[in-house]
């Protein structure tokens, strides 16, 4: 169902001891009066110790990937069913490092998405376009192709299960955000996507997240466009403060 989200991808940073710190901070800082989902994503080192620790709070835990295979000799790898069996039941997908430093093709992470909803887990789907795509416009025809060979395949129950977070790359960890406008206009083309492909009520119940350099500043101008439902935050959400302060933004 449509809701807030606001999640921290803290990517290959923090260690047991410093994620620790931080999960004490954001317990004391972030606000428990919000109608807001709050999620985390720490390294898979941290992420049983994270889990535990957050139990009795509103702040919950998301893996920032995991492999499409049940099990194997795929040395270095992480599973859906390790995942699960620590309490982590959310895994970001498609995030464009994964895409670009890792080689994970849309065809790939399909697979990937395809074992998470076997194994009923959420999805926090990531697609953007890079700078060329927008220079040359075809950021509607990335985005379109990203939805398609990555996640039109799924039945329309699927979907229950599934979140998108829109992170146009030029926009990740530069300083650059995209304008309310542009994001707006992304999101709503997005929706429309998702209408015509199944129908409104799939468009409608799916929650859209921005990323992209959101900070405190810029939070509340982006969440209060119509078809924006919270954001993936990467710089950001290791300051305490500041990921208290977009949470507020919401
Ligand atoms: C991200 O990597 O998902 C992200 C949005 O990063 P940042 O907020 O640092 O741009």
């Amino acid at each position: 169902m449509r809701h807030s989200i606001v999640a921290g991808n803290w990517k290959m940073h923090k260690n047991a001891l410093e994620t620790e710190d931080l999960l004490n901070e954001l317990i004391e800082k972030l606000p428990t009066d919000k109608e807001v989902e709050i999620i985390v994503a720490p390294a898979f080192t941290n992420l049983s110790s994270a889990a535990q620790h957050l139990e009795y709070t509103n702040i919950g835990v998301a893996a920032q990937n995991m492999h499409q295979a049940e099990g194997g000799a795929f040395t270095g790898e992480i599973s859906a069913s390790m995942l699960t069996s620590i309490g982590v039941n959310t895994v970001i997908l498609g995030h464009s490092e994964r895409r670009h430093y890792f080689n994970e093709t849309n065809a790939v992470l399909a697979d990937k998405v395809n074992t998470a909803m076997k194994h009923e887990m959420r999805v926090i789907f990531c697609i953007g376009e890079e700078l060329k795509d927008r220079q040359t416009k075809q950021h509607f025809n990335v985005i379109f192709d990203q939805l398609t060979d990555g996640l039109f395949h799924l039945k329309k129950e699927n979907w229950e299960q599934l979140v998108l977070a829109y992170e146009p790359v030029w926009a990740i960890g530069t300083g650059e955000t995209a304008t309310p406008e542009q994001v707006q206009e992304m999101h709503a083309y997005i929706r429309n996507q998702i209408a015509r492909k199944y129908d409104e009520s799939v468009a409608e119940n799916i929650s859209i997240l921005y990323g992209g350099s959101v900070k405190a500043a810029n939070a509340k101008e982006i969440f209060s466009q119509i078809d924006v439902d919270g954001g993936l935050i990467g710089g950001a959400a290791l300051v305490a403060d500041d990921f208290a302060r977009i949470v507020e933004a919401i």
